[in-house]
């Protein structure tokens, strides 16, 4: 029997009911909720866009999107049907504030219908310039009133920098409470990613090693083998520093750097996440060019496929000095992490796509091994593998089997499709339930946007001010330029890969 959802009805408003991320995401994410019985038992989701359509004609296109791009294959026809008549569209222009009438019209409607406990969240997925447009017509016609009952989801970018970043926050404030703001990074959804907390948190073992005293360095490497391809436009004006290293990359560093909470209050992790960020060394400019690389892909081969180089995509300037690699070495100034160096990297066109946390412990204090028993020695390193392999590997050093005393580095690993006969969710099921249900905890506090921009803007700064002069410096299928491996080799470490059995 289908599972019961306590939650209150609720009306989904969707600006950007149209676009790309909610026919890949969104709606494949809703309706795998309601066939998994999280969804509330009355609900309306209204998907709003400048198109114009009837209701049947937007179902029809979201039973295509579902059916195209929900990880359960196409619908079943019972459940479709049940959900189909709650999918609803409501014309509105954002640049022209009347539309907001009709809209308002139809959250009325179904409020009357649901009854007074109904919420409203109100997800953006829309381009950034239109969120404070957004927000003001919300306000003006006050539909979010209720700081109980309405939620306003933002997507990413939140800013451009550090000062539009500040601009939106302090909008916001204006019109919303923070309770009822969800900053989206998705990212923060993956379950891989929430499993740092259980792994930390749930678990003795680790936590009195996980600090300077054992570990030597850690690294968080988010590589893609996609290009830009369509997104050359957004791309242009975002690059690899902005688009995954502000946002997605310094979340998985604060989730591995922060301090135990106190519990699993929202607010309490928020707080202790946002102490990374600020115990985070500041670069000062002249020490960027030792502390931080970029890079830009050229053509090349990629599965016996000539691809263009960044330059030559669509959408993108011939001289373009936008980064599509960055990597950056930190430092957090705190007790516990003074001097271990955090190295992160990310980039497309590479040669694997996958996102990897390693923990690299010290080395044994003394060796008693003869060195022909340690032909291949290898440190205690832990590995937590995001996607696509979810996985997490403690990488430890065992004896061969045989008469003689040979060492070998083996892995302990627990991997969830080995672990686990359930599907895990896409981040969005996750993330969309926690926006009905009120939950923050995987959302982005104002502040710690902030702090993230803060710590990024010398970087940005000193890249747009002086053009680079060897772009574009990697080619596609490598592993970006030679420059990064030099960041960390300096230290006389190298960059880890994980052996990956199948390429996304
Ligand atoms: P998109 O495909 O270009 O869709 C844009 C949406 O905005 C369309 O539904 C469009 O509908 C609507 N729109 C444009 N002008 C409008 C107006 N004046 N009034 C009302 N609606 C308008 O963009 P997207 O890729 O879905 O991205 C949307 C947001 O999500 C962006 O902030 C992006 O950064 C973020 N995001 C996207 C992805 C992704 O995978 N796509 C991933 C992470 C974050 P009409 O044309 O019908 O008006």
């Amino acid at each position: 029997m289908k599972k019961k959802s306590k939650l209150n009805p609720t009306i989904f408003v969707i600006f950007g009911g149209t676009g790309d991320l909610n026919k890949r995401k969104l709606a494949p994410a809703l309706y795998n909720l309601f066939t998994e019985g999280y969804m509330p038992e009355k609900f309306s989701i209204i998907g709003t866009g400048r198109t114009k359509f009837t209701d049947e004609k937007y179902q029809q296109v979201i039973l295509e999107n579902v059916n195209e791009f929900s990880r359960n294959g196409k619908v079943k026809d019972d459940s479709w049907k049940e959900f189909g008549t709650n999918v609803h569209y409501s014309s509105t222009d954002v640049t022209v504030p009347e539309t907001f009438e009709g809209l308002k019209t139809d959250i009325e409607k179904y409020q009357k219908e649901f009854g007074p406990e109904t919420q409203v969240i109100f997800y953006l997925a829309v381009a950034p310039n239109f969120f404070p447009l957004i927000a003001e017509c919300l306000c003006k016609y006050k539909l979010t009133e209720n700081e109980d009952n309405s939620r306003i989801v933002i997507e990413k970018p939140f800013g451009h920098d550090l000062e539009t970043a500040k601009e939106l926050n302090l909008l916001l404030s204006k019109i919303f409470t923070e309770k009822q703001i969800y900053r989206i990074d998705h990212y923060l959804g993956k379950e891989t990613v929430q499993n740092m907390m259980a792994f930390r948190f749930a678990n003795s073992l680790f936590e009195p090693l996980w600090n300077r005293n054992y570990i030597e360095h850690i690294q968080i490497s988010v590589t893609e083998q996609l290009g830009v391809g369509e997104r050359g436009g957004y791309y242009e004006g975002a690059g690899a520093l902005r688009d995954m290293i502000q946002n997605h990359l310094l979340q998985l560093l604060c989730l591995v750097g922060m301090e135990a909470p106190i519990s699993f209050d929202a607010n309490e992790i928020r707080d202790r996440k946002v102490e990374v960020l600020r115990a985070m060394r500041p670069f000062k400019p002249e020490e960027i060019s030792t502390n931080a690389v970029r890079g830009q892909y050229s053509k090349g081969w990629v599965e016996g496929k000539e691809v263009p180089g960044y330059r030559h995509e669509n959408g993108v300037d011939p001289h373009s000095n936008t980064e599509s690699f960055a990597a950056v070495k930190f430092f957090i100034d705190n007790w516990r992490w003074q001097g271990i160096p955090f190295y992160l990297r990310t980039g497309k066109r590479l040669n694997q796509t996958s996102s990897i946390i390693t923990i690299q412990f010290k080395d044994v204090p003394h060796h008693i091994f003869s060195s022909r028993a340690t032909e291949t020695w290898q440190q205690n390193r832990l590995i937590i593998s995001i996607q696509p392999e979810m996985s997490i590997r403690l990488q430890v050093q065992a004896k061969r089997p045989g008469v003689k005393m040979v060492l070998n580095p083996v892995d302990m690993v627990f991997d969830y499709k080995g672990t686990y006969d359930t599907d895990t969710p896409e981040a969005y099921e996750t993330l969309l339930l926690d926006a009905m249900n009120g939950d923050q905890t995987l959302f982005m506090r104002g502040d710690q946007v902030e702090a993230a921009w803060e710590l990024v803007m010398p970087i940005i700064n000193t890249w747009e001010s002086k053009k680079s002069l060897n772009f574009p410096n990697y080619p596609a299928d490598s592993w970006g330029p030679e420059e990064a491996e030099a960041l960390i080799a300096r230290d006389g470490f190298h960059w880890f890969t994980l052996p990956l059995k199948d390429k996304e």
